[in-house]
């Protein structure tokens, strides 16, 4: 990837808020990560010098205004705020502020408090009021001189309006809740009812006992006559007799605490939120902040707006394919994957093929890689293959541990943690003669490997042997998992979210346990070999005083400065700290040493205590986001391994031999890539079994700007204004991979 050089960076330095009022509000329903995302705004707000008030209780508090409604936010004020499901500030609905009189009321409520900078978090509706808001603005300030209620200097002084939007991610792809039937997936054709008792009583009739059956908020026939749960639920009472359970998930989905994914999400939007702000002049639009795959984007919220208004006009057309097409290519994408997955396809509909296809788990467990494994298997199926569980990586695979695997074997493993066909770091070097004999014995013609940094280097040295043995000489890819992320080639893998999660979660929780005590630190060892990203992104999404990691080196001064840092933050109103270091950060400066020397230094100003978190960082369930990421990406590298057999099959049989043909799928920015994996050789460093860029260096100083360091954010990465694309079908060769 090219590295902008040092002229060309931009750094936040230069974007001064001094003067300027940012005034923050979450809007419509409450969605997970919207503390996160008001507390980055307040912090990089306050971080640049701007005035940052918190509007209350969304649109109406702007309507109602008065000291209440419309704060000042501090620093400390919103601390502890990360952890909170919901929104803190409140964002209730304003049938105000859809007329006219109430917009009125909140631009003269804005004027009083010298507040020209908005940033709106909320949906489709809380953005089209916000765009209606800054078209009428100089209308409403003129009304408000004639009214005798401002003065025409104010005018002047507050002609603009600047607002930026914040939505979660636009790329369906990594929000992880868009599995769902309902308004977004279309409605389903006339005669579902039957279809829906019809497939019931036929999994029944295969021992399945269990069915879920999903119906979003909103859900609507072809006829758009609403689908209730109560409806379902006596359809299948009165057709099947079955016990059926209705269960709301309204207040699940929105409650508990957001996870690592929404924390880290929101407050990296937060920060492009407040940047864009400072970057907006008279001749850009208003904008919206939001994430493309790991790519910061912004978006003309005019463009966003009539998009929405283009599918909501689509639906109540009844034009439903169309508006799937307008939703993007991701979604539609996820719907087709989505219900290739869950509806088994009879004997006598499947293709034959005639290939068989090996998968196996390579490297330490990562949760997501049953449901990699699931995906796989399915996909295949579904292409016509024949598909082969190796049990126990390399080693078993050596040692004949081979079998095929059906549809059926791998029901509900999207949601079980750990490695169900096994794992091993045995690398296959040496055994690829008892490997190569297994190859032959099942007639394998493709391998898909799923794993980590040893899976990466399994890979190589597959390759190496295809000089030897023609076994090999097949189309292989890996898919990354690996809680560590540390695989080249991939900004994210399999199983980091997962980590994550239990990361901030047991950081949530040990802060909370020091509720009440005064005054102490935290010190936490995190697992990574020398790949510090759980230490430094588990530290953003905690909200961490520090995070020590190998790749950004650390001294004594450092060190003195930190202790020195949560000495001052002691005497202020949050007597809380919390300090990250990855196991492998430096050789000397160990868990021990640091927790020793800042109990000495801290001596009399607050106390210590440490903690080394372990294997339960490879554990547990997986996140919606493993599930998801590990289903679409193993999806992917099936398709992939499908053209690749057609194209090298001559005379007979597979014969890929090319360095394209084993490969290594990865997310790089916003798309899914396929790259050779002798071509990473470069990009990595094979000491420390890490990347030799990793991007997620680039989020630390946003750690340090929200735990208020002064330090320096280099924002020639963040989003540069972009067009919302209407929906192309994706050519076959498409890099952009949205699956
Ligand atoms: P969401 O933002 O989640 O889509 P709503 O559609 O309920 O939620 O919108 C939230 C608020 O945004 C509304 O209560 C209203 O104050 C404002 N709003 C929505 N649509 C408009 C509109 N067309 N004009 C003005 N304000 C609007």
């Amino acid at each position: 990837m090219a590295q902008p050089d040092n002229q060309s960076k931009r750094f936040f330095e230069s974007l001064s808020g001094a003067g300027k009022s940012i005034a923050v509000l979450t809007s419509g329903g409450d969605a997970q990560g919207m503390n996160a995302a008001v507390r980055a705004v307040v912090r990089m707000g306050i971080y640049v010098g701007a005035k940052v008030y918190f509007i209350r209780e969304g649109y109406q508090g702007m309507v109602d205004g008065g000291e209440e409604n419309i704060k000042e936010a501090s620093w400390e004020s919103v601390s502890s705020m990360l952890q909170m499901g919901g929104t803190v500030i409140g964002s209730a609905r304003c049938k105000e502020f859809r007329s006219h009189e109430g917009r009125l009321k909140a631009a003269h409520n804005l004027v009083q408090r010298g507040i020209t900078n908005l940033c709106v978090i909320g949906g489709d509706g809380s953005l089209t009021g916000a765009n209606l808001f800054r078209e009428e603005w100089s209308g409403l300030l003129e009304e408000l001189v004639q009214q005798g209620l401002i003065d025409e200097d104010a005018v002047q002084k507050y002609s603009a309006l600047h607002i930026v939007g914040m939505v979660g991610s636009i790329d369906n792809d990594f929000c992880g809740t868009d599995m769902t039937i309902g308004t977004d997936s279309m409605p389903p054709e006339d005669g579902w009812e039957e279809k829906m008792c019809q497939k019931l009583s036929a999994n029944r009739a295969g021992m399945k006992r269990l069915n879920i059956i999903i119906v979003a908020e909103g859900a609507i026939d072809c006829n758009n006559k609403p689908i209730t749960t109560d409806h379902v639920k006596d359809l299948v009472v009165r057709c099947l007799g079955f016990d059926t359970r209705v269960t709301i998930l309204g207040h699940v989905q929105r409650g508990g605490t957001p996870s690592a994914f929404d924390r880290i999400l929101a407050s990296r939007m937060g920060v492009e939120a407040v940047i864009a702000l400072l970057e907006t002049t008279a001749n850009t639009p208003a904008c919206v902040v939001s994430l493309c795959g790991n790519q910061a984007v912004r978006l003309p919220l005019m463009e966003c707006v009539q998009m929405t208004q283009e599918v909501q006009k689509a639906m109540d057309e009844k034009k439903f394919e169309e508006a799937v097409k307008l939703r993007g290519r991701s979604f539609e994408n996820n719907l087709k994957t989505y219900k290739l997955l869950a509806h088994r396809k009879l004997e006598s509909e499947l293709p034959h093929s005639n290939f068989n296809i090996a998968v196996l788990n390579v490297g330490a467990p990562a949760a997501g890689m049953n449901a990699a494994v699931r995906s796989a298997v399915r996909v295949g199926i579904s292409e016509g293959h024949k598909m082969f569980a190796v049990n126990d990586g390399f080693e078993g695979f050596y040692k004949g541990q081979i079998k095929e695997i059906k549809w059926a074997d791998v029901g509900g493993w999207t949601g079980q943690g750990g490695s169900l066909l096994g794992t091993k770091r045995t690398l296959p070097a040496k055994y690829v003669e008892k490997i190569a004999e297994q190859m032959r014995a099942h007639n394998i013609n493709a391998l898909l490997v799923i794993g980590g940094f040893e899976a990466y280097l399994g890979l190589m040295e597959l390759l190496e042997a295809r000089g030897k043995y023609d076994e090999f000489c097949v189309p292989m890819v890996m898919v990354p998992a690996t809680v560590s992320n540390n695989v080249p080639g991939s900004d994210l893998s399999i199983g980091a979210d997962t980590a994550l999660n239990a990361i901030t979660d047991t950081c949530d929780r040990i802060k909370q346990s020091a509720s009440g005590t005064k005054r102490r630190v935290f010190i936490i060892e995190t697992m990574g070999g020398y790949c510090g990203y759980l230490a430094s992104v588990g530290g953003l999404a905690a909200g961490a005083d520090a995070a020590y990691i190998y790749e950004e080196p650390f001294d004594i001064r450092d060190l003195q400065s930190n202790v020195e840092h949560l000495t001052e933050k002691m005497k202020g109103a949050i007597q809380r700290g919390l300090v990250l270091r990855n196991e492998n950060s430096n050789e000397n400066y160990t868990t021990d040493f640091i927790y020793q020397l800042y109990s000495e230094e801290g001596r009399g100003v607050f106390d210590c205590r440490k903690n080394v978190l372990g294997h339960m960082q490879q554990g547990g369930a997986p996140s919606p986001f493993d599930r998801n990421f590990g289903t679409k990406i193993s999806a992917k590298a099936m398709l992939w391994l499908t053209k690749k057999m057609n194209e090298t099959f001559r005379q007979g049989r597979v014969f890929a031999n090319t360095e394209d043909t084993c490969c290594l799928l990865g997310m790089r920015r916003r798309a899914l890539v396929f790259q050779p994996v002798v071509q990473l050789k470069d990009e990595t460093d094979f000491v420390h079994r890490i990347p030799k860029e990793q991007w997620w260096l680039k989020l630390r100083p946003l750690m340090k700007i929200l735990a208020k360091y002064k330090t320096s954010y280099d924002v020639s990465d963040s989003g540069q204004l972009e067009h919302v694309v209407r929906n192309i079908r994706p050519k076959e060769s498409d890099p952009s991979g949205a699956m």
